[in-house]
């Protein structure tokens, strides 16, 4: 394999922005740089802001009014978002038609904040569990011996690179791979190359990502939650941090330029071991929405402040090794940091 084709030796892609820069510098404390916002954007062809019943203060955006709300948080110091879209109008499909169709609500909002935010690092999160009939973050095929359906592992990775060329090819920076399909990170690394945009987009890997009941709220939010068996046959088992270290090796292997652990608070420990053990590697952590519900349910309750609360758990993520943090508190600590 030549250098030019061989994702392991493309560095570039981890550098070309200003804040990819950041997240090369080990960020050993909270700050701006360190923190990614996750947005909900949905297909809704008239303007809607939508409150996510299971996530106190968190909306549900349209395109069209996504800039009118981000504008102040930019002006605030706002670096960099990731984006989900949730469709209700568009179909949902067996194999994600419209995942990266140009309907897309993450399709049709990248480029308006490329333009309207020319210095925000847009992330985008990429899976097909929002886009499925079956909800789940892969293409099944059936088993012609037993009749039974299972995830086919080369049949959803190449439906994910076709997504992955479409957020880039529609001005993201990063794109997130979620499904956590073997042999994922490697495949959209050449189907960028191949198609040029090898040095203009990095890869930001879910890499240790468990199965967890901490996703709960996600799941209404993204409304993606599977209509049938769960997700722990492609998730991590929460027992085991020796497959959680073997996923992150995989991506790094495949030329991930930022591996991430999700959930955060609950696997603090892997995250230290990701530092140690690939210490050259930006590492995120996702403070998943479980998270946030349970720190704002306690907060509303009065049990305790949510500013040292919040700024205790951004803490503990970067003392265990963190660079990066995505956390849906982003707003709140704009004002706090
Ligand atoms: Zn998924």
């Amino acid at each position: 394999m030549s250098a030019s084709t061989n994702q392991n030796l493309r560095l570039h892609s981890g550098f070309f922005h200003p804040t990819l820069r950041k997240w090369q510098s080990r960020l050993t404390s909270p700050s701006l740089d360190s923190l990614i916002y996750p947005l909900f954007v949905t297909d809704s062809d008239t303007p809607l802001v939508e409150q996510i019943e299971s996530l106190p203060g968190q909306k549900r955006y349209s395109v069209d009014v996504l800039v009118d709300l981000l504008r102040p948080l930019v002006e605030k110091g706002l670096k960099s978002v990731i984006l989900f879209g949730v469709i209700n109008r568009l179909t949902k499909t067996a194999d994600a038609l419209s995942a990266d169709s140009d309907e897309n609500p993450v399709v049709k909002v990248i480029p308006i904040l490329r333009k309207s935010f020319p210095d925000l690092l847009i992330c985008c999160d990429l899976c097909l569990c929002a886009y499925t009939s079956h909800g789940h973050c892969g293409i099944f095929s059936e088993d012609p011996n037993s009749n039974e359906s299972y995830i086919d592992n080369q049949k959803s990775i190449d439906r994910i690179t076709e997504v992955a060329l479409k957020y880039a090819q529609s001005g993201a920076h990063v794109v997130a791979p979620s499904d956590m399909m073997d042999g994922r990170v490697g495949a959209i690394k050449q189907k960028l190359i191949v198609n040029g945009l090898g040095s203009r987009v990095a890869v930001m890997a879910y890499s240790a990502k468990f199965a967890s009941s901490f996703y709960g709220p996600f799941r209404d939010a993204a409304k993606s939650a599977p209509s049938f068996g769960d997700r722990s046959t492609y998730q991590l088992p929460c027992t085991s941090a020796g497959l959680a270290m073997r996923a992150l090796k995989r991506d790094v292997d495949e030329g991930a330029d930022v591996i991430m652990i999700k959930p955060g608070m609950p696997y603090l420990d892997i995250v230290r071991s990701a530092r140690d053990r690939f210490p050259d590697m930006p590492v995120a952590v996702y403070q998943v929405s479980g998270e946030y519900a349970m720190l704002m349910h306690a907060v509303n309750k009065g049990t305790f402040d949510l500013e040292k609360a919040v700024m205790e758990s951004l803490i503990a993520f970067h003392r265990a090794g963190a660079d990066i943090v995505i956390s849906y508190f982003v707003p709140f600590l704009l004002d706090k940091l």
